[in-house]
């Protein structure tokens, strides 16, 4: 990039994971008069996203939209549910995990946490075995995040369902699917989640400001006996005056007109292919750090995330020196390694409104940055990826009949 010069040209790469890039369709869909939240036009906003967004979330149960950043979310989860000196059973997957304990803990809440590598996806088989134990049923929770932004593995919600069957143990699941939702499958319904928390910046393509909560009728009825304090945050308020699509306080009015966008665009495009979309830059991805000789932060294939890549960089490197690399040199954000793995490793966000050329353009950006900081690897990451891309479009394989 010119050094003398106060204008960058073309779009920023913002490959983080999370926020992600707004797509201009999106842009303009927010770029509206704001309207009256208590007029006649505001009703049919607020039911056309409170109905569509269910959609996303595979529920037909409520969700309720906050005006937050997904943090709101993980205390609205916990406060509508739960009473003072509740226990909480939650599995250290990473960053986020991590702080959603701390929250749990400062809410007068005692969580009990399984640790883990932070290369894994939560153990059903721990969770099952600590509820199998807990013979007064004391948990009253179990939460776990299913795509673990700080650390790039999953968790297979639908087996820890299973675990707590399995136990035959009545605590509630509640999921934090952050930046899983719209970029990696998830079902609420399905796999029985009780509260599931999610945010716009990341699958949904928002700019940040709101979150949400996805309820179940055993999280409602829990919720009329729960005595951790509350107010914004309530659901009953929520839920009285979103029948008729209206909000108890001021919501985010322009951001829910690019929810209703963005719920639009995710079923043109089909939300099946939107993950297939994901599995399938996220698959690129990994082939171009393997070509480089790096490892993944995530170790079992089947925790991998399709919405993001952390990279581990060889002893030695800081990657965050790398990072910075990067962006002066490509103009691209690629995501920092949080606490335990901070210097440690970068992200690359592959999530969000990409295609194979923006996910090229990325990892483009990644190989030239890893020569320019100094970080040993070997040439070709990009080349690999643009063969798994080629060779989806049919290209390997013409190229081999030629
Ligand atoms: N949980 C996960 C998995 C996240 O990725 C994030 C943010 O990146 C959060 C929680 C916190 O959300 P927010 O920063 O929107 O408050």
């Amino acid at each position: 990039m010119a050094k003398n010069s106060s204008r960058i040209a073309g779009r920023h790469f913002l490959q983080i994971p999370g926020p992600t890039p707004v797509p201009d369709r999106i842009l303009r869909a927010m770029d509206q008069a704001v309207i009256d939240h208590r007029g006649p036009e505001f009703g049919k906003l607020g039911k056309r996203v409170l109905d569509g967004i269910k959609t996303i979330f595979k529920t037909t149960s409520p969700v309720i939209i906050y005006p937050a950043s997904g943090t709101g979310a993980w205390e609205a989860a916990l406060a509508n549910t739960l009473s003072p000196g509740d226990r909480v059973l939650m599995v250290e997957t990473g960053h986020f995990a991590a702080l959603w304990k701390a929250m749990a803990l400062k809410l007068g809440l005692k969580p009990d946490f399984i640790e883990s590598d932070w290369r894994t996806g939560a153990d059903p088989k721990l969770i099952e075995a600590k509820l199998r134990e807990d013979k007064a049923k004391e948990y009253k929770a179990v939460c776990v995040v299913h795509n673990e932004t700080s650390t790039g593995c999953v968790t297979l919600v639908n087996e820890v369902r299973k675990a707590i069957d399995a136990a035959s143990h009545p605590a509630l699941l509640m999921v934090d699917t952050i930046s899983g939702l719209a970029s990696v499958d998830f079902r609420h319904d399905e796999w029985g989640v009780d509260v599931t928390v999610s945010g716009s910046q990341k699958g949904l393509m928002l700019p940040p400001g709101i979150s949400f909560n996805a309820l179940s009728d055993k999280a409602l009825a829990a919720s009329k006996n729960a005595k951790l304090p509350k107010a914004f945050w309530s659901w009953d308020e929520m839920i009285a005056n979103n029948k008729n699509g209206y909000f108890p306080y001021t919501p985010s009015t322009n951001l829910l007109y690019a929810l209703a966008e963005a719920i639009d665009m995710l079923h043109e495009e089909g939300l099946d292919n939107v993950f297939a979309r994901h599995d399938r830059h996220a698959e690129a991805t990994r082939r171009a750090v393997r070509a480089w000789g790096l490892e993944i932060l995530c170790k079992e294939p089947r925790h991998y995330s399709s919405a993001l890549t952390a990279v581990i960089l060889p002893a030695g490197h800081d990657s965050d020196a790398f990072r910075k690399a990067a962006l002066e040199s490509f103009d691209i954000s690629l995501g920092t390694g949080l606490s335990k793995v901070a210097g440690k490793v970068f992200r690359i966000g592959h999530l969000g409104d990409t295609n194979d050329l923006t996910i090229l353009g990325a990892l483009a950006g990644v190989e030239m940055a890893l020569s320019i900081a100094g970080v040993p690897h070997k040439k070709g990451g990009v080349q690999a990826a643009m063969d798994y891309f080629a060779a989806q479009h049919g290209g390997g394989a013409k190229a081999a009949a030629e």
